[in-house]
Parts: C-alpha cells; structure tokens; sequence
C-alpha cells in the first residue's frame, strides 16, 4: 500500500518571514486534516530552508530541497552539497524539475549525478521526468519519458530505488493553468511503472510512489490523485497558498 505523497514546491518565491509562516500555516493545516495520514513535504528556496525546518520540527511534514550538487565539497562556486542540505534539515530533494532541465539546461547525465550524490548523502530524491507539449504532440510522450526514467535511475541499486519517488509532470502543464487530464496522467503513470517493472521488478515498481504535476490546484486535486496509479502530487504555485495546499493534502487523504 503506497502512501499518499503531497510536496509544495515554492520556486523562487516567498522571503524570510512569509516562508517561515507558511510553513508554519501548512503544518497545522496539515496534522489537523491529514493526521499522518499523507506524507507531506514543504521545498522552500535553500536560504529558507534552515528557518522552515525549524518551524516545521515538531511536526509531522518534511523540508526538501530544490536542487543538490553532485560534488562533496570545494571550488564549486554558487553550489550545494548534499551534506549541507542534511546539515539544515532536509529530507528531501528534487532532481531534474523541468525548470532546471528546461530553463538552466540541465541534462539526463547530469541529473542522474545528481540522483546518485543525493542516495549516496542520506537524501530521498524526487526523480522530475515529462515531455514538451510538442513532443506529446508527435506522439513522443512515453519515449522522452522513459528516456528520463532511465537515465535518471542508471547506476542506483534496488535498494536504493526504494527511496526515491518518481513525479511526472508534462512540461506544458507546469505553471500555465493547462492540467494533464486524469486519464492522460494515469495513462503515463501506469507506463512508467511498468517501465520500473522492467528495470527492477513488480514489487519495486508497485511500492514506487508515483506523483503528478502540473497546475494541480483545490479543484483538481481529488480527481487525479483518485487515479490508479497516481499517488499523490507535486504542487508548485497552489503550495504558496496555505488554504489551497491543506485543501490538496485533504484530498489525498483516501
Ligand atoms: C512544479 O513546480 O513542479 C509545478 C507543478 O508547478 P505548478 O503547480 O505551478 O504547475
């Protein structure tokens, strides 16, 4: 039975205080929907991350990361270490969100260093894979995305892939109000996990926590996560509003 999985990704948005409050407004939204019931993580810019995992630390809801060098330390100007995200209170981190594919350029080689440093410093990385809208418009949706699914996981043992979670979110629905439907999500979830089947074996790719993103917001929420195979969501611009991600969380209570 695979829990339910609910992460806000703030991006580069709030500052010290607001991000401290909401936060704080999340986690008490939060034990008192959900209880326990769904793993939820906050994933703030790294300069908040310190002051959120403070605030969060009496509660039940993780910090993660948006972003890791694969490096340990030294002449890495600008760059983070797996290390010092543990050091601030991380748990988990995001590798290969399509912001950092598509907009600094990363590339499948260098987000599976990514991968690989995250496991190897204690982290639990959330693995971000999806097509461009012109790619799923030539048909291409399962070959770019498996693509990614496998260069993202190359080199990582079953037992490492037992931590990671793997989110699916189509570019074009990222941050443009435009969601997959949730048959188009379910239908790209179940390929991936049979992807994993193939790669690892069934039990792997049944215990696999499986997100969707993209514009998911109150009113879509229930809907998608009700979806075979998806378990839970990766939530950018609805996790700034602390109402709206309870509601989401809420909803991914089964
Ligand atoms: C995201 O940042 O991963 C995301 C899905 O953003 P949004 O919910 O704003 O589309």
């Amino acid at each position: 039975m695979r829990k339910p999985f609910v992460a806000g990704n703030w991006k580069m948005n709030t500052d010290g205080q607001s991000s401290v409050d909401l936060a704080k407004a999340v986690a008490s939204g939060a034990s008192e929907t959900a209880g326990g019931s769904v793993s939820v993580a906050v994933i703030p810019p790294f300069v908040y991350l310190q002051s959120v995992a403070q605030a969060v630390s009496s509660h039940h809801i993780a910090v993660g990361a948006q972003d890791v060098y694969f490096e340990q330390k030294g002449a890495f100007t600008g760059e983070i270490s797996t290390a010092m995200l543990k050091d601030v209170g991380c748990t988990y981190v995001l590798c290969g969100h399509s912001e950092r594919r598509h907009v600094i350029g990363e590339t499948d080689e260098l987000i599976n260093k990514k991968m690989l440093a995250a496991l190897g410093g204690g982290l639990l990385p959330i693995l971000c894979v999806g097509e461009l809208l012109e790619q799923r418009d030539a048909g291409q949706t399962e070959t770019v995305v498996a693509e990614q699914v496998r260069a993202g996981l190359t080199g990582l043992s079953d037992e490492k892939l037992s931590v990671v979670t793997i989110a699916y979110e189509p570019v074009w629905a990222i941050g443009t109000g435009r969601t997959a439907t949730p048959q188009q999500a379910q239908e790209v979830h179940a390929f991936i996990r049979s992807l994993l089947a193939e790669l690892y074996d069934r039990r792997a790719a049944q215990d696999m926590r499986i997100l969707y993103g993209g514009s998911v917001n109150a009113a879509n929420a229930k809907e998608l996560m009700s979806q075979e195979d998806v378990d839970g969501s990766l939530v950018g611009g609805a996790s700034l509003k602390p109402d709206e991600f309870v509601e989401i969380i809420q909803a991914a209570v089964s």
